[in-house]
């Protein structure tokens, strides 16, 4: 059985001490690494494993999962423009929820 691994972007929820909720978390598939083309998708991984430390848990940092998901799409070209866009826009409109990126195991 094969395994195909996705990443993702998330964030933990954001709610006052009244318990008014401002956002009860979410998350997103962003793409499956393991559908890349193989060489592309070697580099990739190369890249999440050793720059990233994302075989190591979720990365929780703000600025340092948004500087992947950059990296992802500026030297690797994973994404389409518009994808991009729509993930950038989470990583502001989530921020005081605390965003994280992650990689998720599937099996077929
Ligand atoms: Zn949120």
């Amino acid at each position: 059985m094969a395994t195909r691994l996705n990443l993702y972007v998330g964030c933990n929820g954001n709610a006052d001490r009244e318990r008014f909720v401002y956002c009860s978390s979410c998350r997103n598939k962003l793409i499956e690494i393991t559908g890349l083309e193989p060489l592309k998708r070697d580099k990739v991984m190369d890249f999440l494993d050793r720059a990233a430390g994302l075989f190591d848990g979720p990365v929780e940092n703000h600025n340092k999962a948004f500087n992947i998901i950059n990296m992802l799409y500026r030297d690797f070209g994973i994404f389409e423009i518009a994808q991009i866009m729509k993930i950038q826009q989470f990583f502001q409109q989530h921020k005081q929820c605390g965003v994280y990126i992650v990689l998720i195991p599937e099996e077929k």
